[in-house]
């Protein structure tokens, strides 16, 4: 089994550190662990749910000591990441550069409407917010900085009906995907513990089915993560997501690019 997608301590709202993981996933019987908590910003942005910028040398030498204390498994150095376009030269030349990093992961937690930011979790209440979170996701997508986009459906969590515009936007988020090659997650973590209630009654927030159902439809790949922010969630959802991949026919990525060490 593998894992792209968990979570340490450091981003105040999970538990664990890189040890515990790697015990859990071997435990489990995983092959490839990667660690990808919620990334520090140069400015300290956004700062209740991520590691503070003087974390990100302690976080980088957990992996790196994790690695050698765990051979048997194939341990990635990665993080999640809020775009912005200032943001470019802090993910490309410090977290990619100077510090190796094996990838980074695209979350969208936070897009820019009408002069602020709004929440990913639970600000898309209409159609004009959904598209804004929609260009902006496409946007960060096309910086080139990410390797998979975690919970691209995010939006159902908010956005409670299926109906045209959650069409559009998810045709929006697929094209893009198609186009740039670039892997969506479904998410374990929201699989296993999110769910909202609609007209049609209660569902799943994300992996939003329809959304999925319609990715049939292109040329794109899927990948299943956990999302863990406990060690013991290590390896939640990861059956339950593979197998509505199967059920839907969809094509899982080959992420071995990422495991050159
Ligand atoms: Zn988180
Ligand atoms: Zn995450």
């Amino acid at each position: 089994m593998k894992n792209y997608h968990t979570h340490t301590f450091r981003c105040k709202h999970a538990d664990g550190d890189v040890a515990d993981y790697a015990r859990a996933a071997l435990d489990q019987g995983f092959e490839v662990l990667g660690i990808t908590d919620h990334t520090p910003l140069p400015d300290n942005r956004w700062l209740p749910i991520r590691m503070e910028l003087s974390d990100l040398p302690g976080y980088v030498s957990a992996i790196e000591e994790g690695q050698k204390a765990f051979p048997e498994l194939k341990m990635l150095k990665g993080m999640e990441c809020e775009w912005a376009p200032e943001y470019n030269s802090f993910f490309s030349e410090v977290l990619l550069g100077k510090y190796s990093f094996d990838y980074l992961i695209l979350g969208c937690h936070f897009f820019p409407f009408g002069g602020r930011w709004l929440s990913s979790h639970g600000e898309i209440v209409d159609a004009k917010r959904l598209a804004a979170y929609t260009e902006f996701l496409i946007k960060s997508m096309r910086s080139g900085l990410f390797s998979f986009v975690a919970h691209p459906d995010l939006f159902g969590l908010s956005y409670l009906e299926w109906d045209q515009n959650a069409a559009a936007a998810s045709k929006d988020i697929l094209s893009a995907a198609e186009e740039l090659k670039l892997p969506l997650e479904i998410n374990g973590y929201g699989l296993m513990t999110r769910t909202v209630l609609n007209s049609q009654g209660t569902r799943t927030a994300y992996p939003w089915l329809p959304f999925w159902e319609l990715a049939a439809d292109y040329d794109v790949t899927v990948i299943v993560n956990s999302d863990a922010h406990h060690p013991r969630h290590v390896s939640q959802g990861i059956k339950q997501g593979r197998q509505i991949a199967r059920d839907l026919g969809l094509t899982l990525a080959n992420l071995e690019c990422l495991e050159r060490r």
